[in-house]
């Protein structure tokens, strides 16, 4: 059991300073059970704790998992540049308790991506060490020969790598569609894969991360959800 004054478990949610969350309290603005709660110094079991706040149930998370479901033109970077960053997706209580994607996807690949505030987990999640596999699919923009699905099987040198790099599993399901599943993470490895064994890659989606699917999420373009312990049990 965890007890937390009602201040500090919004300002921990991600409703902003101290100050404003104390402002939010005492403007009546949050119910527990129908009841307004004015007192900030209220100490409240955070154990299965849902608030109601601006009119909506907010149930207290002492980290969040997230699965967003990334469309293209959004930016994994902390300080993107060229184009919205992928947190305008997710509301902006998140960016204030400091969620972050868990790896990077490119600004024009789309699909799952991770987000959480829990440090170990983003650590964990992005170790090398794990070889958690990350399925994607990819468009060629030429055609696709058993030559290259062999190619990227075998392994190909990357430069700036100290040895050739191999899919994990390719699988070829169309004129121009592959399917790659690799245990790294390097930076652009799949288009840079696809451009070492002589083709492009015309379009990139991620379709699973360890045994959890984009499909089985349901999540429609930029729409995410939290991810449940069954859910989070599937990232291995
Ligand atoms: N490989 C790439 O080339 N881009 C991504 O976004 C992810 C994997």
């Amino acid at each position: 059991m965890s007890k937390l004054s009602l201040d500090r478990i919004l300002q921990s949610q991600g409703f902003g300073t101290r100050k404003y969350c104390r402002e939010l309290i005492e403007d009546g603005e949050i119910s527990i059970n129908g009841e307004v709660v004015d007192h900030y110094k209220q100490t409240l079991d955070t154990d299965g704790l849902v608030f109601r706040i601006f009119d909506e149930d907010w149930q207290y998370r002492e980290h969040v998992y997230i699965a967003l479901n990334k469309p293209a033109n959004f930016e994994c970077s902390r300080k993107p540049s060229h184009h919205p960053g992928v947190l305008t997706l997710l509301p902006e209580q998140f960016s204030w308790r400091d969620v972050q994607p868990v790896g990077r996807l490119d600004h024009d690949t789309t699909g799952m991506l991770l987000m959480s505030d829990d440090g170990p987990f983003i650590h964990a999640q992005s170790s090398p060490k794990r070889h958690i596999p990350k399925v994607y699919l990819a468009t060629t923009a030429e055609p696709v020969t058993d030559e290259l699905v062999n190619t990227l099987l075998n392994g190909v040198q990357l430069h700036d790598e100290p040895a050739p790099l191999a899919a994990q599993i390719c699988r070829q399901l169309d004129t121009h569609k592959i399917e790659i599943v690799l245990e790294q993470g390097k930076y652009h490895q799949v288009k840079r894969m696809l451009a070492a064994a002589g083709n492009h890659c015309a379009a990139l989606q991620r379709t699973a991360i360890g045994q959890l699917t984009l499909n089985s999420l349901g999540l429609a373009e930029g729409e995410w959800c939290y991810l449940s312990p069954e859910q989070m049990a599937l990232l291995i």
